[in-house]
């Protein structure tokens, strides 16, 4: 696979309304596409964290009303799947440097089932002030949990 084939198209809107939340709820430095594992849209070196705004699209969230297959020939499930491995391969990755994820899902900051400003500060606050090694923030409308944690 090429590099230019790990990077995904997607909408940058979920990237700055997550940046603005960790810019909301926390004063040190943050690096925007850093230089780890799959490109985390935004790090914080002192703490170890890795954010990543998901398309829930693109990134098949779980349950998600905004993950649905197209039926059309073209072979979502595979194309899905190898998405779902990369990101799953990404965080292990992150994790054996010694850095926390959150995955921060579209659907939790646009759209009918986003969380209000002051609930998604206060789990972007819990998780980079916790020492869990792995959240994700997911919109109101969400049927199921996803299964990668
Ligand atoms: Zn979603």
């Amino acid at each position: 696979m090429t590099l230019m084939a790990c990077i995904p198209v997607r909408d940058t809107r979920p990237e700055r309304l997550a940046l603005a939340a960790v810019r909301r709820v926390y004063d040190g430095p943050i690096i925007t596409h850093a230089e780890l594992p799959g490109t985390p849209d935004i790090a914080l070196p002192e703490m170890r964290v890795a954010i990543t705004a998901h398309g829930c699209f693109w990134h098949h969230h779980e349950g998600c009303p905004h993950a649905r297959v197209p039926a059309t020939g073209y072979p979502w499930a595979a194309k899905f799947a190898r998405t779902r491995a990369r990101d799953l391969r990404c965080r292990a990755e992150l994790a054996g440097l010694g850095w926390r994820t959150l995955w921060v899902w579209e659907c939790a900051v646009v759209g009918a089932g986003a969380l209000a400003a002051a609930d998604l500060d206060r789990m972007m606050a819990n998780f980079i002030g916790g020492r869990e090694h792995f959240a994700q923030i997911e919109g109101t409308g969400v049927l199921a949990r996803c299964s990668a944690a």
